[in-house]
């Protein structure tokens, strides 16, 4: 039986160090290896978020938590019942794509830790994305303890005791500890039950504005298509509000750079939505969750390699200001998360700082700093609302290191 295609309804994020097993897990809930999601693979373009969709189903004649499963047919031949579709975010691990897991942190409703039994605790990005969820404020969050099957009970015990500590006072403080093996299924049942108990859909009108944070934007077109055939500009996303329909007037911002009298200033360009592609297929109308691809009219030079990746979309005249620089107020971590956990010196007036806003990373040069406030010219502007959360990098030796966090203003 072909399974039916549902719209995933919630985002999820898999954040954890290097090799713990997230794309594993990802995959045996899905079916599928975001490492070489099919659609970019189509595309021919590096991979930035790993994403799948999974559908959560249970079967109704057994207890919990053998009940929850990602497979159509119960152990009785029965076809099990569809619960809920999920879409999973699977970020890089890797330290230097911390920007990318920042970005990708903007469209994430909740988020599996994955930690691998077999190793201290914490790792460097384990704790470095720890952070970064406190940070974007994402407060639902299920740990899963993974690799069980490469450690003795005893081991396993003892371990599951460090990630209690290492949890206490961070936001996943009461995040439940799930015991898994993803590589051999063990537990995943209760894994699922646990996310659909800690990670519920957000609640959303579907009647305000819609909004999509855009984290990706391509040129679909085979070099050398004649201008009759090109197809208009695609950006790759995830709505957070509202609801998107085929041929909706759509406004994207800060949207273009544009050269006047030797100055550079960024115009908002309008378009038409023409497609909308989510999970595989072409839809008339999405809600949140999931990634989509939505086609445009756009010229698609404007969209090629992530041109458009971190703005906004939206109906015109919806959307926040577009701001070139900004004031935020500045609350900063004791000390750099990770290995060399040095102390962080105030922020200085002149030095440049990588600001993720939203899916936005931009690079901005300080040019008054006080204690709990800082304002930044921005190298490239984003378009957001006051109040925003803005994660703040500082570079540390030879990588960016997360030093804090900005509201602003
Ligand atoms: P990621 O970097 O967090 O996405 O990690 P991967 O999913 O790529 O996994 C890293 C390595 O760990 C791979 O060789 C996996 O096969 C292996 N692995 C993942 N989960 C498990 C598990 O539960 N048990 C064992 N023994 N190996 C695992
Ligand atoms: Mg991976």
């Amino acid at each position: 039986m072909t399974q039916k295609h549902r719209q995933p309804e919630v985002n999820i994020g898999l954040v954890g160090h290097v090799d713990h097993g997230k794309t594993t897990l990802v995959e045996s809930l899905s079916g599928e290896w975001t490492d070489q999601h099919s659609e970019e693979m189509k595309r021919g373009i590096s991979i930035r978020l790993g994403y799948a969709d999974a559908t959560f189903r249970e079967c109704p004649g057994l207890d919990e938590p053998e009940r929850y499963t990602v497979d159509e047919t119960c152990p009785d031949g029965s076809e099990s019942e569809h619960l809920r579709t999920v879409s999973f975010v699977d970020a890089p691990g890797h330290e230097t794509l911390m920007a990318t897991m920042l970005s990708g942190a903007a469209i994430m409703d909740g988020a599996v830790l994955v930690i691998a039994a077999n190793e201290p605790v914490p790792r460097a990005q384990t704790e470095e994305h720890l952070m970064a969820l406190d940070i974007i404020g994402i407060e639902n969050i299920v740990i899963a303890q993974n690799k069980i099957d490469l450690v003795d009970r005893e081991q396993a015990v003892r371990n599951y005791e460090q990630i209690e500590e290492f949890v206490e006072g961070t936001v996943a403080e009461d995040a439940p500890i799930v015991p898994i093996s993803a590589q051999r299924d063990v537990n995943v049942d209760l894994l699922i039950q646990t996310v659909e108990e800690e990670i519920p859909t957000p609640e959303r009108d579907p009647d305000t504005d819609a909004r999509m944070q855009v984290a990706r934007s391509f040129d679909i077109n085979r070099p050398g298509t004649t201008w009759e055939d090109l197809i208009g500009g695609v950006i790759g996303g995830s709505p957070t509000r509202g609801r998107l329909t085929v041929d909706d007037e759509i406004e994207i911002k800060p949207g273009r750079e544009v050269e006047e009298g030797g100055q550079s200033e960024y115009q908002p360009v309008e378009t038409t939505i023409r497609s909308l592609q989510a999970g595989g297929e072409f839809v008339d109308e999405v809600t949140p969750g999931g990634l989509l691809g939505v086609g445009t009219g756009l010229d698609p030079s404007l969209t090629k390699g992530d041109a458009l990746a971190g703005q906004v979309a939206g109906p015109p005249g919806s959307l926040p200001p577009t701001r070139e620089a900004f004031t935020m107020d500045v609350d900063l971590l004791d000390r750099v998360v990770g290995e060399n956990a040095e102390e962080i010196e105030p922020i200085n007036t002149g030095e440049p700082l990588m600001l993720t806003v939203g899916t936005a990373t931009t690079v901005g040069a300080v040019t008054s700093a006080r204690d709990d406030e800082c304002e930044v010219n921005l190298k490239r502007p984003v378009c957001a609302p006051e109040g925003a959360k803005i994660a703040i990098n500082r570079r540390v030796g030879a990588r960016w290191r997360l030093i804090g966090v900005g509201t602003l203003r």
